[in-house]
């Protein structure tokens, strides 16, 4: 079987490369080794093309009106504009839309569009198939690492987004997605340097033009990177804390055991540019009887003590078999009061997209382990 595989594999001609999700950089290195230019014009060439497929979203070579026919002729010979494909999308009735991409023959992720209301909306966007860390609550974390994102595939997720919804060009007044969260599939933070790369090309102004200050990146607390993340990206930051003391977040985030909490604190204290206008969100998945008393929401905010934050309250949203129940809505009422009158906004996040699984913490694709009739069954039996 495995046999039949490679050889399979081997015989199949290499895929034609896609142009979109390339830096201006690899535009005008592919225009070069393709022998489609001369050097001295590549970076003008590349420029040029970067203004159509990341301000314009266009799909066919043809399009490219400033650039002459016989390029668009050569440059379709060798390259496409193609997007991974979507093998799946499905709309909630409130609005909320995923997309299951093939990124390779079997590996798949999950991209899900949240509108608001208003006109603003935020696309989430996963950074890893799988993950490598095992948090208890989250459904992602129960599929292995499958493999990083690549740069160009982080890209292509915001551009197949906005190709569903019509968004193109990036000056679209209209525009709904406003915004960018890195908290789909995976630790962003383990795969820094193509998150980093796909940030530089997802808020370039000549391009995409979704500015830093709206993409905010998530993690459960990889605090050597924490800085890091700052000071090469200027995203806003986000923590998976769930919990305010070691022994219980140990046992939800099982990253604490390497990185545990006044560590944490430490590393977010030092992220660049920290003030009120520029805060941190605390994110608190709110599990029944494990995360939720009043003491605790009173430990929160003994903890965030100095650091300018906000608390983003999570419902828990289920899975199959998931070992933990969402807290009753006084529950979380009364937590985020505590929260509040300590001066802290503290939304509370409703469940989005749940009837399509596409809440936070449900996220998971197959990636060749279960069918997907099977997961289908599964998923309405919980969404009941
Ligand atoms: N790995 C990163 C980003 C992806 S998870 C991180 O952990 O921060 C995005 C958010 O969803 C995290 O805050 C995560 O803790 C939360 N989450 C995971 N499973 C959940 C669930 N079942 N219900 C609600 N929130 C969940
Ligand atoms: Fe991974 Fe984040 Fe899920 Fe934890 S919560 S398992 S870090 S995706």
């Amino acid at each position: 079987m495995t046999i039949a595989l490679d050889l399979a594999s081997a015989n199949r001609p290499a895929p034609t490369p896609s142009l979109a999700g390339m830096t201006r950089e690899e535009l005008r290195s592919a225009l070069i080794d393709a022998g489609l230019v001369e050097e001295k014009k590549a970076k003008m060439r590349a420029e040029q093309l970067w203004r159509w497929i990341y301000h314009h979203g266009v799909t066919d070579f043809d399009a490219m009106t400033n650039v002459s026919k016989d390029l668009r002729a050569a440059l379709e010979t060798r390259f496409t504009l193609d997007r991974p494909r979507v093998v799946e999308r499905l709309v909630s009735v409130d609005g909320t839309r995923k997309y299951l991409i093939e990124l390779a023959p079997g590996v798949e992720c999950e991209t899900v569009f949240i509108p608001s209301v208003g006109r603003s909306g935020a696309l989430c966007v996963s950074s890893q198939v799988g993950c490598t860390l095992n948090c208890t609550f989250c459904h992602t974390g129960t599929q292995p690492l499958v493999r990083n994102l690549t740069a160009a595939e982080i890209v292509a997720q915001v551009m197949i987004a906005r190709d569903d919804i019509g968004e193109w060009p990036s000056t679209n007044e209209d525009r709904q997605i406003t915004n960018i969260v890195f908290m789909g599939m995976g630790e962003p933070l383990y795969n820094l340097d193509h998150v980093a790369k796909s940030i530089d090309i997802i808020s370039d102004g000549e391009g995409i033009q979704i500015g830093r200050r709206r993409i905010t990146v998530s993690t459960s607390g990889v605090v050597p990177k924490i800085v890091e993340l700052g000071e090469r990206t200027g995203t806003m930051l986000a923590i998976s804390l769930h919990a305010t003391n070691d022994p219980l977040r140990d046992e939800l985030v099982p990253l604490n055991k390497k990185y545990p909490i006044a560590e944490l604190m430490d590393a977010i204290r030092a992220y660049p540019d920290l003030s009120n206008a520029r805060r941190v969100t605390f994110e608190y998945v709110m599990l029944k009887g494990v995360n939720d008393s009043l003491a605790e929401a009173k430990a929160l905010v003994r903890l965030l003590k100095g650091i300018p934050s906000k608390i983003n309250l999570i419902p828990f949203n289920p899975w199959p078999n998931s070992p933990y129940e969402c807290s009753d809505w006084d529950t979380i009422e009364a937590f985020a009061e505590v929260v509040n009158r300590a001066g802290y906004a503290s939304p509370i996040r409703t469940p989005r997209g749940r009837d399509i699984f596409a809440a936070c913490g449900q996220l998971r694709s197959e990636s060749k382990k279960v069918s997907a009739a099977e997961r289908r069954k599964a998923e309405r039996a919980v969404a009941g």
